[in-house]
This record gives C-alpha cells, sequence and structure tokens, in this order.
C-alpha cells in the first residue's frame, strides 16, 4: 500500500515569474546548427572506450534565451563550445541557479530511451519556481532534450552486452544535464531579467567500474545541506556547495560519501549530497525519509516507492531518527540500507560511522533487495525487463 504524501509537495510561496506563459505561447524548436567541426569517429570512439563520469562532452549543446521582455526564445541545438560571460553575471554572484540530470539508454535493438524525463521537467519546474527563475514547460523541456540526443546520437554508447539475465554491467549510457542560470550582468540583487538554459551530454561508464561494492557513510552532525523554508528541494547548486565541505568532513573519517540530518535538530536522517537514502528492515518494509521540504524528490527514490510492492515490500515514508537507524543497524533490524539516484541508481551502504563509532549493515555486504531493485530499474531502463509503469520514452 502506497501511503499518502501529504508532505511531499510544500505550498509553494515563491510568486511567479511574470510572463511565462504568456510570452512564450508557441512552444520553442530546437533546431540543429551543426557543429563545423565535429570530433572524428576515432576521437569518439576513444572517448566511448572508457568515458568515466561528466568528462568529455558531445559536439552539440541545446540552448535557449529568456528574458524578461521576450520570455523563451534564441532555442537552438548549437555546436559546445564555452559561454562567454561578464563578470556581474548575476550567477556568479548570488548562484541563481538550477540544474537536472537524466540519462539516455541505448537498448539492444539499437533504439534510444529516456527514464521518466516528465519527472525531470516538472522538477526542473519546481526548481525554478523556488529560485525565482522562468519556468521552462514540460514540452520545451522534452524538446530540447530530444533535440540534442538526435543531434549526437552517435555518443549514446551501444547496449550493454547480453540479454535478460545477464549481469548487470557495463551499463553505459548518455548522461545529460540541462541547467538554467542568471545570465544578467547586473548586481543588484533580485531575479534576474535575462536566463541561460542550456542542456549538456556526457557519455557516461558503468558507475561501480569494478562492480557494485557497498559505501562507507559519514554521518554529519556538524552540517546541513538545507533547512526548512531554505532551497533543499530545490536541484540547485547551493545546495551542492554547501555540502562539499561535509564530504571533506567524511574524507577525513575515511568514508565514501556523507548523510546528512535536519537542520533544526540534528535528529533525523535526510539524505545524502546528491543521493536518497531508504532502510530495508526484517518486518519487510522500505523506508524512505518523508519529503520534508529540505530533501530533493529524487526520481530514483519515486520509482523505488513504486516498486516495493513487486519487490513484497511495504513502501513506507515517514521520519527516520538518526538514532533510531543506528540501533537498527547495529541490532540488526535495518537488514539493508541504501542511496538511489540517476548517476549511481541505487548503492549499497555497507558501513555507517558518527561520533559513538563504526556500525556495520547487514554485515557488510550488498544485501539482496538492493541488488534485486537495482538489477530490475537497471532492466527496465536498458529494455531488458517489461516498462509496467511506462517510464521508458522512445527518443530514436
Ligand atoms: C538529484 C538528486 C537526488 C537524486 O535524484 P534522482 O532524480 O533520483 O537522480 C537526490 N538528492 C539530491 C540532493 C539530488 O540533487
Amino acid at each position: 500500500m502506497r501511503p499518502v504524501r501529504p508532505a511531499s509537495r510544500p505550498p509553494r510561496t515563491t510568486a511567479p515569474v511574470p510572463a511565462l506563459v504568456e510570452s512564450s505561447p508557441v512552444s520553442l524548436q530546437f533546431e540543429l546548427r551543426a557543429n563545423p567541426n565535429p570530433r572524428t569517429e576515432a576521437e569518439r570512439e576513444a572517448v566511448l572506450a572508457d568515458p568515466g563520469f561528466g568528462l568529455s562532452f558531445t559536439d552539440h549543446m541545446a540552448v535557449a534565451t529568456w528574458t524578461a521582455a521576450d520570455g523563451w526564445h534564441d532555442s537552438a541545438v548549437v555546436p559546445y563550445g564555452p559561454f562567454s560571460l561578464d563578470p556581474a553575471t548575476a550567477v556568479l554572484h548570488y548562484a541563481q541557479e538550477i540544474f537536472e540530470g537524466l540519462k539516455a539508454y541505448q537498448h539492444a535493438d539499437g533504439s534510444v530511451h529516456l527514464f521518466r524525463p516528465d519527472q525531470n521537467a516538472a522538477r526542473m519546474a519546481r526548481s525554478a519556481e523556488r529560485l525565482a527563475l522562468p519556468v521552462l514547460s514540460t514540452e520545451d523541456f522534452l524538446a530540447s532534450i530530444d533535440a540534442l540526443v538526435a543531434a549526437d546520437r552517435a555518443w549514446v554508447p551501444s547496449a550493454p552486452a547480453g540479454g535478460a539475465g545477464a549481469p548487470v554491467q557495463n551499463e553505459q549510457s548518455l548522461y545529460l544535464r540541462p541547467f538554467m542560470f542568471a545570465s544578467e550582468a547586473f548586481l543588484g540583487v533580485r531575479p534576474a531579467q535575462r536566463v541561460t538554459y542550456c542542456v549538456i551530454a556526457s557519455p557516461a561508464g558503468a558507475y561501480f567500474a569494478r562492480g557494485v561494492h557497498p559505501v562507507s557513510i559519514w554521518v554529519s552532525t556538524t552540517y546541513t545541506r538545507a533547512a526548512p523554508g531554505g532551497m533543499g528541494a530545490a536541484k540547485t547548486g547551493g545546495n551542492y556547495a554547501a555540502s562539499l565541505v561535509a564530504q571533506q568532513e567524511a574524507a577525513a573519517h575515511g568514508c565514501d560519501q556523507v548523510m546528512f540530518a535536519d537542520a533544526a535538530e540534528h535528529a533525523f536522517v535526510e539524505e545524502l549530497g546528491g543521493m536518497n537514502v531508504y532502510l530495508v528492515t526484517t518486518d519487510g518494509e522500505l523506508i524512505t525519509p518523508e519529503l520534508n521540504g529540505s530533501i530533493l524528490e529524487g526520481v530514483t527514490r519515486d520509482s523505488i516507492l513504486t516498486l516495493a510492492t513487486e519487490f513484497g515490500l511495504t513502501p513506507v515514508e515517514r521520519r527516520v531518527g538518526l538514532q533510531e537507524l543506528i540501533e537498527g543497524v547495529d541490532s540488526g533490524w535495518v537488514a539493508e540500507l541504501f542511496a538511489c539516484g540517476t548517476a549511481a541508481v541505487v548503492t549499497p551502504i555497507g558501513v555507517l560511522k558518527d561520533a559513538s563509532g563504526t556500525h556495520t549493515v547487514g554485515g557488510g555486504q550488498t544485501g539482496e533487495t538492493t541488488a534485486a531493485l537495482r538489477k530490475n530499474l537497471l532492466d527496465v531502463q536498458y529494455g531488458r525487463a517489461e516498462d509496467r509503469h511506462g517510464w521508458l520514452r522512445r527518443v530514436l
């Protein structure tokens, strides 16, 4: 049974930015202005042989400009290249910026699909409202992505080897990064009257190049990433900036990642710097912290809530005490713990560390449920399992 989620979408108090629908009555076209100097096939193949993550970019990018006077305009797919920014560009000073992250997956038959991109569009619109940026319609968001993927089709890594049931490896994809920022050159503090939207694409290799291994997590009670009324539910660079020093603290304690608690009491689990968190309990519950306005509403998190019942688990969204978590790990009630997000899909957590010491989850191994959920999500994304929920959008 899927619990009701009244707290998931707190009221949007930010006044809408004016002239959105009015000034953009026609949907945007992203016509291709082809790159006259694309990388050679040999250069591209060299990148695709070992893409890593976020290191190399394709030959094109999608762009659009918004001004208070004219709304969205000047949309196109253009050669990938640097922006020229005035030193007074507002985003460099006041961080009025939002972004998204999603992937294009190539199936065995050569078709290319996105996973729930409408959810990314909707979230980008919510992020835009919170950051007082103009909303880009779902239609325009999808059009920009479709056009870029079509232009850079050759950069979508080929389907993983093996059919259904094959070990989940080699899960390469084309990572897509839509973002929007205040591009007006003005030092006054107010929402920018000129905004740039852009989508770049980067071939991504398997997140766990050497197989899936549980990560270690430092539970920070020194730093928080987001507070009630703040920007935690928006996908914005500022939240990441807030997480970096905590990540350094985690590394100093020998941990891979950091887990944040709530800002008010440091007593409740929120999420990692860029991934949501799930507990698998011996009662057959799949528990994730409820959305409280400072947790980012992950598409992967939401998909797992939907998949839970298919795995015989009861999805639960509720507050999770840090103490409850640590004691549950120590007692074994928390049988598995994992993080989830688009980039790494599902990442098992083997160890929690905090001021009280080290707490090993489920013997430090990847749990069965964690592995099964991970495999099921990947199988749907790569077309190896039935898409029961209509999550895939075919692009090519
Ligand atoms: C993007 C992000 C996630 C994961 O969201 P997905 O839509 O599943 O990729 C989780 N937490 C934060 C802070 C994020 O920025």
